[in-house]
């Protein structure tokens, strides 16, 4: 699908990952971010992206990492989308949700989405770390007090598939509005991941389904299947299509 025919349908969605450096080493990254790797990119380049890309229609800018809260040109870019009229969504591992950082961009961003591979046992086990299912629980408690709208990002896996509608019931409950799904694939450290199975189609059509017929937690459901790498810079900057969402409600 060409720049032109996105900004004709009006949900021109630019997915922006600064920095591949995280504050966790998860089994399944596609990006093989980790606190080691490297390879951020300078805060005005990606201001100017933001910038160009709103006059393409890319009028949603979705920031993502690794983790973008570790990211210290995160100021800048929310500042260079809002002045163009973009909206900021976050996607964040939870962790840095309290720090100074955060608090500073309090209120600025659309949606807050939070990664969660599954029930406390598999999230910890994925992420590497006992806290950290405790951390996104924090988090959805922190941005629910403060009125903040926020979604559970969850990639789903074989292994994962029975949990899906305990984990939609966790989210409603945490006072999420979304829950977005993002099949497993096997690239970056998930090409190694021996413990997860990617979807077959059959699946993945059934997690869909399974949310939208049982969608007793009144969720927005969302499968975003495909993610467009552009600019030459495959790991940092990527298009959502617009036939690539799928949503069982209304839009994000
Ligand atoms: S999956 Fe997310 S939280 Fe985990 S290492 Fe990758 S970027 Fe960090």
């Amino acid at each position: 699908m060409s720049d032109t025919c996105l900004a004709q349908a009006g949900v021109g969605i630019l997915q922006v990952h600064p920095t591949p450096t995280c504050n966790l080493e998860c089994a399944h990254c596609y990006s093989s971010s980790s606190p080691k790797a490297r390879g951020t990119l300078k805060p005005d380049r990606l201001a100017a992206a933001i910038e160009e890309a709103a006059a393409l229609g890319f009028n949603v800018v979705s920031l993502s990492g690794g983790e973008p809260l570790i990211y210290d040109g995160l100021e800048t870019l929310v500042d260079a989308a809002d002045h163009v009229g973009s909206r900021v969504n976050l996607v964040s591992n939870g962790i840095l949700i309290r720090s100074k950082r955060y608090e500073r961009l309090a209120g600025r961003f659309g949606v807050v989405a939070l990664s969660l591979d599954g029930l406390a046992e598999r999230h910890n086990a994925i992420r590497g770390s006992a806290s950290c299912f405790e951390s996104v629980r924090a988090a959805s408690e922190a941005l629910r007090r403060a009125g903040q709208p926020f979604g559970i990002i969850h990639t789903l896996c074989s292994e994962s598939l029975g949990e899906l509608q305990d984990l939609a019931g966790l989210a409603s409950d945490w006072g999420a509005t979304l829950l977005q799904l993002h099949p497993f694939e096997r690239s970056g450290r998930g090409a190694s991941a021996t413990r997860l199975t990617a979807l077959c189609a059959e699946e993945r059509l059934d997690a869909f389904e399974r949310l939208l017929i049982d969608n007793t937690a009144h969720l927005i459901v969302r499968v975003v299947p495909l993610v467009v790498p552009i600019f030459g810079l495959p790991a940092l900057l990527s298009i959502t299509p617009p036939a690539a969402l799928v949503s069982s409600t209304k839009s994000w």
